[in-house]
């Protein structure tokens, strides 16, 4: 067989390029009443069979057809049959050797993946799916994120036996804890908290887990094996192709139902092993290379995608745009979006607009690589470093503001601004700004950056908090400091599923493959900790009414003004009137004005606030002051001159219109 580069210098001649780049969008098969077609892209095969089976695995081929070398390296087979739930796979001639592959573009699959199946998609619908349709855009994105076993596995959580750990939980819309009836769980618990979007942790076919296996087998599931089929492990019966295919869709159509908009987590930079279908099918040519041969591994996982290539740049592209029209997916969280290129980022966003309408699809990524990566020269890819070349809808998750509120996530004893560092006030008035004024890296508006303090990657903030403040008398104290901090400041809000419940891995800062007890949502810490979760649910529903907050145009950062630093302390005032944009959006605001302190210090501060009459909206213990039609914060408090702010405590102000001329 060719080495690595010899195949390197075929794919990079011109004439290559030019006999063998495929423009249509029906790679895979394609299968209706009346005909199914097969399309592999394959240049370097000199040969291709068609295998045909009965079973997802086991067995041998009832059927070896010969395919067609057509236009543009594919090779094809097509009938005028409706081969509707056969299995199937590729043997493959390439530089006289042998090679067996199932489909890259396969759309189901048997069991753990490894034979690809013909869908009739339509037969994968469930019932009203014609009618799905996302919920209308809340005026804020608060993006909560949550792993589909870790969502429903703890039996207290009271789903059905059945559906523990499975995309069928998500169906379930009135679950409560130890089935009670009374405190929610699942997603009656979400609807109440106010989130907006849920990002599933990855939901395509990942080989870490063993379908056919022990149920309690867990992964994070970043090792994608087929990425256009949902994981079998989610679904009641991981071996007949088309369940997980129907039950994933029934799984968005109820979320969508709920109110709830569904963003997929994508890995399309590397793949569970270099042996993938990509590779057998078209050797080297998906993969970065370094010169010297080794496959370069920026990704940390064993090798990166080349989505600098024009066919690989279309496997993604064609996969999102996939995941988009055929299960009605609202977003994508691309992982170490580092690695891929910004030219194919914004192709993506473009595609998606042009398709659903400017904005409606959300894009955003990790903006790093674990280390460098082999990319083809002259080549950008979507580091921070690059913000500034990436569409303005395209976001990033922010560590410049995680690691200033709470401190790094490497080092773990590390603090940030709520734990007790000093020297962070001007960082912290960067993350108000989302980074966007004249100090910030660079980041075009508020739009494209994901504002946030803890998500699946290292200690979940409770562990940070019991790991770096000794008192533990004030450990919630801090928590909801780092909240309401977070929460007032300007981009998208992003939370790991049970940040507000105070979740723990007990300390564990990389569970990935740990026992499902330590990922699992612990329900019970719901009322453990509901007091916690009530200020979350506080803060969320406040920030939806907080169009200086919510901005995300360009100059949106100019809305912050009079800010002041003290060792440990911090405060701003925020335009809070409605710009034109806004108008669209948002109810009359009550509040033109707000004033916010950060107070970090272990005792008081006593601040003078402008003039006027300020309302207090939150303090220290209650992030409800603002909504005078609950019971325990019905009177409007009222604050003027000296204003006591408590120890380790975000205080809110709103100045109502007009208030000012009084
Ligand atoms: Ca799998």
């Amino acid at each position: 067989m060719k080495t690595a580069q010899e195949w390197k210098e075929w794919y990079s001649m011109p004439e290559f390029r030019e006999k063998n780049t495929y423009q249509g969008n029906d790679l895979g098969v394609c299968c209706a009443e009346d005909k199914t077609t097969f399309l592999l892209w394959s240049p370097c095969a000199t040969n291709v069979t068609l295998h045909l089976y009965r079973e997802g695995e086991g067995g041998s081929a009832y059927q070896k057809l010969p395919m067609q070398r057509e236009d543009g390296g594919v090779w094809a087979y097509r009938t005028e049959e409706e081969m509707h739930g056969v299995y199937y796979e590729y043997e493959l001639l390439i530089d006289g050797e042998t090679v067996y592959s199932a489909d890259p573009y396969a759309k189901a699959c048997g069991v753990n993946g490894k034979r690809s199946m013909a869908v009739n998609l339509k037969r994968t619908n469930p019932k009203g799916w014609e009618q799905d349709k996302s919920p209308a855009y809340a005026q804020e994105n608060v993006i909560y994120e949550l792993h589909v076993k870790e969502f429903s596995w703890d039996e207290r959580g009271g789903f059905p036996e059945e559906y523990r750990g499975k995309y069928k939980a998500f169906l379930c819309e009135n679950t409560t804890l130890d089935r009670d009836g009374v405190h929610k769980t699942g997603c009656g618990y979400l609807r109440e908290l106010g989130v907006t979007h849920i990002q599933l942790m990855p939901t395509y076919d990942y080989g870490s887990v063993d379908e056919a296996g022990d149920e309690t087998e867990f992964n994070w599931g970043y090792d994608p094996v087929n990425y256009n089929v949902p994981e079998g492990s989610y679904a009641t019966d991981a071996r007949k192709g088309e369940v997980r295919i129907r039950e994933m869709k029934e799984m968005v159509q109820s979320l969508h139902r709920q109110g709830l908009r569904v963003i997929m987590d994508v890995v399309y930079n590397h793949t569970y092993s270099l042996d993938s279908w990509l590779q057998r099918t078209a050797p080297w040519y998906y993969y970065r290379t370094w010169e010297d041969g080794r496959v370069s591994d920026g990704s940390a996982c064993g090798n990166d995608v080349a989505s600098e290539r024009p066919m690989c740049a279309k496997y993604i592209l064609d996969s999102v745009l996939y995941w988009a029209e055929e299960y009605h997916i609202d977003g994508f969280r691309f992982d170490l979006m580092g690695l891929l290129d910004v030219e194919l980022m914004n192709r993506i966003q473009r595609e998606l607009d042009m398709r659903y309408g400017r904005g409606e699809k959300l894009l955003y990524g990790e903006p790093w690589a674990a280390v460098g990566s082999a990319v083809e020269h002259g080549t950008k890819t979507a580091l921070k470093e690059n913000v500034h070349l990436l569409d303005a809808r395209i976001g990033i998750f922010c560590d410049n503001t995680r690691n200033a509120v709470k401190g790094s996530v490497f080092d773990v004893d590390k603090v940030g601004f709520v734990n007790g560092a000093k020297g962070l006030e001007k960082a912290i008035l960067d993350s108000v700004q989302a980074w966007c004024g004249p100090d910030g890296f660079g980041a075009k508006a508020p739009s494209q950056i994901l504002t946030y303090v803890s998500a699946h990657d290292n200690q979940t903030l409770w562990d940070k908090i019991v790991d770096t403040v000794p008192d533990e008398r004030i450990w919630m104290r801090v928590n909801r400091m780092a909240a309401a901090v977070y929460m007032t400041c300007q981009g998208n809000l992003f939370l790991l599923s049970g940040e507000e419940f105070a979740r723990t891995k007990g300390g564990m800062d990389n569970s990935y493959n740990a026992p499902i007890a330590i990922n699992r949502l612990d329900w019970g810490r719901t009322w453990e900790n509901r007091t916690l979760v009530e200020y979350y649910r506080g803060l969320i529903a406040l920030r939806k009414k907080l169009p200086g907050l919510c901005d995300k145009s360009e100059d949106a950062w100019k809305r912050v003004h009079g800010t002041w630093v003290k060792e440990q302390a911090v405060g701003f005032l925020l335009d809070n009137t409605q710009h034109c944009e806004d108008r669209k959006k948002h109810a009359d605001t009550a509040w033109e004005e707000l004033c916010v302190v950060y107070n970090a210090r272990p005792e008081e501060l006593v601040v003078q606030v402008p003039e006027g009459d300020w309302q207090v909206l939150v303090d220290a213990q209650n992030s409800f002051w603002w909504d005078t039609s609950l019971e325990h914060s019905k009177k409007v408090v009222m604050v003027s001159g000296k204003v006591h702010v408590e120890a380790v405590s975000v205080l809110v102000l709103g100045r109502r219109r007009g208030s000012a001329e009084q």
